[in-house]
């Protein structure tokens, strides 16, 4: 049974466009109707594969956005000079089909029995699999508190922005915004630093469990942070993206 289980997130498949949504200017969520899924976990990733007429393939990892339990769904950010994402967001419509594998990942992922409390820090994109775990904890009726540090360059580029407000009562969600601040902002402004970290973190007395995803410099700096002020490493999970950052 595992092994037909393993199988099957091994194996590529073709999977169905079903909606190509709009998040932000340059992100887009891809739900998708995948034959042969077996579930996956909140924080788990797909591998998407492109191949051209000429038989030249690349292969990508994009976070799954839904929560378990709920169709498929990827959100992607435009890398403008990306050899993938560009055509993810912009050329893939409602009807495609799309080589897909997955779930895969067993160690950037949360269970309601995980201890608590959360805490959660993006970096750009680095949403994505947070939005899962945040879907999760609301479908499975967890009450773990949970405090949500989200770094991005805009107010326009944030990601799931309504959701993420609509949420504001289970959820304590605090911005950081590092390029430019609408009239009147009143968040932060600037890259998340210790100082920043020591104001929005849980203490580490109350041994929290810690997930940090998004561009790799922006994963490290947090994360070593968070350990210097006496996080525990093992409960320090983080997922990185690639690329040098800017969120
Ligand atoms: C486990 C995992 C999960 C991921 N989940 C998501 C997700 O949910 N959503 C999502 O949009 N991306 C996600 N990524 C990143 C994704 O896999 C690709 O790296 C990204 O889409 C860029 O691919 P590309 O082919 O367009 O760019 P490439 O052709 O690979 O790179 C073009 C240029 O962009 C730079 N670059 C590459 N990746 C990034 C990045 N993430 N940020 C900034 N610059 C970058 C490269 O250094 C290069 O200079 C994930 C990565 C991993 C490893």
């Amino acid at each position: 049974m595992a092994g037909t289980a393993l199988r099957g997130r091994l194996t590529w498949q073709l999977a169905k466009v079903v909606a190509v949504t709009a998040e932000t200017a340059s992100v887009r969520t891809i739900a998708v109707d995948v034959p042969e899924w077996p579930g996956h976990q909140a924080g788990q990733h797909v591998d998407i594969r492109l191949t051209d007429e000429d038989g030249y393939m690349a292969e990508r990892s994009y976070s799954i956005a839904s929560a378990p339990g709920e169709p498929v769904a990827l959100t992607v950010e435009r890398i403008d000079d990306g050899e993938v994402s560009p055509y993810l967001t912009d050329e893939l419509r409602a009807g495609d089909s799309l080589e897909l594998r997955g779930p895969i990942g067993g160690y950037f992922v949360w269970e309601p029995e995980d201890a608590g409390p959360l805490l959660l820090l993006a970096g750009g994109s680095g949403i994505v699999p947070l939005r899962s775990i945040l879907r999760h904890r609301e479908r499975s009726g967890s009450s773990v508190p949970v405090r949500l540090l989200y770094s991005a360059r805009t107010l326009d580029d944030v990601i799931y922005q309504g959701e993420l407000d609509n949420r504001a009562a289970r959820v304590e969600v605090v911005y950081t915004l590092t390029r430019h601040q609408p009239p009147g902002w009143s968040g932060y402004a600037r890259r998340v630093d210790p100082a920043m970290l020591a104001e929005v973190a849980w203490p580490a007395r109350m041994t929290p469990l810690a997930y940090v995803c998004g561009p790799t410099s922006f994963v490290e700096a947090a994360s070593q942070a968070l350990v210097r002020s006496g996080y525990q490493p093992g409960l320090v999970k983080t997922e990185r993206f690639g690329g040098t950052g800017g969120s």
